[in-house]
């Protein structure tokens, strides 16, 4: 059984069984069947898919938001949110598709040469509980664009998305077999990965799930993306706008209850400002309303389960033991619920769990740096590159400082990371290979095929 529990009460939502061998075969060769028509659909005939999905996800917004916010937790409004840029993420690739995925003429000495881009199969998306629609729909609709077919195995934590994610695409009118979600247990990915059917796996979640999802494609020999974890250094330089950087990143931290793999994870503060940087981000989270994320006044909702809070806990207590000073929380409050304080940690030191692990929860970690060279050092003193963020009022120096030294996917400027369907997303070192969005995303998974006519 997959169990959906609501994390503000710790009451059961709904058990859902989990679907036996036959049934996941059965999925997988509906899914092929699927791919041999849905590969010869014209490309604008595809992108028409796609704007119904659009059509459908903001048409049912209020219902799958309040899915996802009961499910993990997020707030109705973050949740209602993310199925807001799933629609436009599937209005972007139908708009954008066609072109992406137009032959590339090459010039040589032959009568034509061009490269084409054939689709390939079955992707199969391993997913996170922590965006639950976002993150799916991030691998599912430049897939079918593509000409490939998606099967899901989401979070064991939130089985209600993955089956609203399936009857969306559904009502969209897609053909049966195009999107699949499958409710199996993280033991049973081999059975599909090692499927001869399947092509490619992309997995978004945690860096040990992706050494082990990597392990396995390799035994099998199957392409991957991995989106796996980060811990991104926000880094404040002695000239930043201290007001701005302060709003920016508590506001980073505290989305989604801290649980993004984006997040300003380690805030690596000039020493000049650091005393500002403390009171500044400790002022913002006091104010936040902790609470049931249905009620419209709660700015902050429970994390998604209690063994990720017991977790996070654990984190902190052990920082604190090592010399980390606790500004602000650091207690877990009494009553029912996946609950966890805004906590502020402060001289966090070198080699301790807030300093080296990613801490996936509602906690600043406040790092002070002497310049910019220390700053830059502790930045890329990791083993995650995910994103990263620089501060600083010139805008020179800050574009040289993400662009050259911070060893990330993406790092910008003066404001928050976030995922944005024009540019790639993804990471290097720890965080995994391969980029997600964009027309980098939507080749991953296809056919870079050479042509020449004589
Ligand atoms: P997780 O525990 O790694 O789970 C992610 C998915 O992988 C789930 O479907 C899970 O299934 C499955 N899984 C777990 N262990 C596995 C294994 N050994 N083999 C195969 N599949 C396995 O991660 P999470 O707690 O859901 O999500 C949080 C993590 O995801 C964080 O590290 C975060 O940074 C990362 N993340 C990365 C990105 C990105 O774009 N880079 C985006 C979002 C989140 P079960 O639920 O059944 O265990």
């Amino acid at each position: 059984m997959q169990t959906s529990i609501n994390p503000a009460t710790g009451a059961v939502i709904q058990t859902y069984p989990i679907h036996t061998q036959a049934q996941v075969q059965q999925a997988i060769d509906r899914a092929h069947e699927c791919f041999l028509k849905w590969k010869k659909i014209p490309l604008a005939k595809r992108s028409d898919h796609l704007r119904k999905v659009a059509q459908v996800l903001l048409a049912k917004k209020a219902e799958y938001g309040r899915i996802i916010s009961e499910e993990m937790g997020k707030t109705l409004k973050e949740a209602i949110a993310e199925v807001e840029k799933c629609a436009s993420c599937a209005n972007y690739f139908a708009d954008n598709g066609e072109n992406f995925l137009a032959d590339d003429i090459i010039a040589t000495e032959y009568r034509k040469s061009y490269v084409t881009f054939q689709p390939l199969g079955i992707v199969f998306g391993v997913m996170p509980w922590n965006f639950p629609f976002w993150q799916v729909l991030r691998f599912a609709l430049p897939t079918l664009m593509a000409g490939n077919v998606g099967l899901l195995k989401h979070a064991s934590n939130t089985p209600g998305c993955a089956l609203a994610i399936e009857s969306a695409f559904r009502e969209a009118g897609l053909p049966d077999g195009a999107f699949q979600a499958l409710l199996i247990p993280a033991s049973r990915v081999e059975e599909v990965i090692s499927n001869p059917k399947v092509i490619a796996v992309t997995l978004t979640g945690s860096t040990p799930a992706g050494k082990s999802i990597a392990s396995l494609s390799g035994k099998y020999l199957k392409k991957t993306v991995l989106e796996l974890g980060g811990s991104d250094a926000h880094v404040v330089l002695a000239d930043a706008d201290i007001e701005h950087a302060i709003k920016t990143i508590a506001a980073s931290r505290m989305l989604n209850c801290g649980q993004s793999c984006i997040s300003a994870k380690r805030l690596i503060v000039a020493e000049s400002l650091k005393k500002r940087f403390e009171n500044g981000i400790v002022e913002i989270f006091s104010k936040q309303k902790l609470g049931n994320p249905l009620e419209e006044a709660t700015t902050v909702g429970p994390m998604a389960r209690a063994d990720l809070r017991d977790e996070l806990h654990d984190q902190v207590q052990r920082s604190i033991k090592a010399g980390g000073r606790c500004l602000l929380g650091g207690k877990i409050p009494k009553g029912k619920g996946a609950f966890y304080p805004l906590t502020v940690l402060t001289d966090v030191k070198k080699g301790t769990p807030a300093y080296t692990e990613e801490i996936f929860g509602p906690v600043a970690v406040i790092i002070s740096a002497k310049d910019e060279e220390e700053a830059i050092a502790i930045a890329n003193d990791s083993v995650y590159g995910l994103g990263g963020a620089v501060y600083t009022k010139d805008i020179a120096r800050g574009e040289k400082i993400a662009r050259e030294r911070i060893e990330s996917g993406c790092c910008f400027v003066n404001m928050m990371v976030r995922s944005d369907q024009r540019l790639p997303f993804g990471g290097i070192k720890e965080s995994g290979y391969g980029r997600e969005l964009s027309a980098y995303g939507i080749h991953e998974f296809i056919n870079i095929k050479s042509i020449i006519v004589a």
